[in-house]
């Protein structure tokens, strides 16, 4: 049967939005700000307008998101406009963070963090020695039902830090967060911020797998925060992203509605926190992926320092 206009409409909409927002879409600043960057490497920085519309800060350049590639503007760009350099100052950012002196970590029972601590000898090992501590975790009902573990991966000194739900079935064969087909959009949205997975460190609220994916209970989220708040206290991020409706109102102590956290400035612990859609969300819901991709542009001015 021949597609309606509206359909069709609606098609090219969906394939332009797609490839626009997560198929190598790079932050772009206009050529007399690279000019600037050339002579002082904070000038981008600080000209960037981070106010500006989306279309201006937000270039087509294919698939390989490649700051070499031939950039394709966004429609609605200056034609000077270029893309900036692939992050460089973001990478070196992502390995700066400094480790606490004397880190520590709560004890393996599950007491509070600040309770029962004990000193760690190496801080670099600090998150790990921690995942050690509680992988065997068996203080709420999922610590009978997972399959694995699901601690979670990145860097141990992430600028950003992204915590969402909980383990699904792919992570809890896997024992990795975010593997499967969320995981992969998350991956592509990671990329189109000009940084990769490995700068970053990816978390859930809880560390195993409520069965068939139910929401996770009070109770569950009770015993498991306190290790994600060891988590952000080991690794000390500039910027949390929540992913989804119920890490945000985890750790907001909210049951607003996504519609209304995001896009609002929020704080966890003193840290800046933007919540934002889950990606398996944005699989079934293509007209969230541009106001995830505002929420991410946030994410990565935060990281960079510029001010809001
Ligand atoms: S979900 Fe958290 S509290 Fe429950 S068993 Fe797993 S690690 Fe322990």
């Amino acid at each position: 049967m021949e597609k309606s206009n509206e359909d069709a409409l609606s098609e090219a909409r969906r394939y332009l939005t797609d490839l626009m927002v997560f198929e190598g879409a790079k932050f772009v600043v206009p050529i007399e700000v690279k000019a600037e960057k050339a002579s002082s490497p904070q000038a981008v920085e600080s000209t960037v307008d981070p106010m500006a519309p989306a279309e201006e800060v937000v270039a087509l350049v294919g698939e390989e998101a490649d700051a070499d590639a031939a950039p394709i503007i966004g429609p609605m760009a200056p034609a000077e406009e270029i893309v900036a350099p692939a992050g460089e100052e973001a990478d070196a950012d992502a390995t700066d963070l400094p480790m606490p002196a004397t880190a520590i970590v709560a004890a393996a029972d599950g007491q509070a963090p600040g309770q029962a601590e004990e000193p760690i000898a190496d801080d670099g090992n600090a998150l790990d020695i921690f995942r050690q501590q509680i992988c065997d975790c068996s203080k709420c009902s999922l610590g009978s039902t997972r399959q694995n573990f699901v601690f979670g991966a990145g860097n141990p000194a992430a600028g950003i830090m992204f915590v969402g739900e909980a383990p699904g079935a792919d992570e809890d064969r896997q024992g990795e967060p975010f593997v499967g087909a969320a995981g992969q959009l998350l991956n592509k949205i990671i990329s189109a911020m000009d940084l990769r997975r490995e700068d970053v460190y990816i978390c859930n609220i809880l560390k195993c797998r409520p069965p068939n994916n139910r929401d996770p209970q009070p109770d569950e989220i009770e015993q498991c925060e306190p290790y994600l708040k060891r988590q952000i206290e080991l690794i000390q991020p500039k910027v949390i992203c929540t992913l989804g409706r119920f890490a945000a109102q985890t750790l907001l102590r909210s049951s607003d509605s996504m519609g209304h956290m995001r896009g609002q400035s929020h704080q966890y612990e003193g840290i800046p926190l933007v919540a934002t859609y889950h990606p398996a969300a944005l699989l079934r819901n293509a007209e969230w992926k541009r106001p995830t991709w505002e929420d991410m542009k946030r994410v990565r001015q935060i990281y960079d320092g510029v001010e809001l």
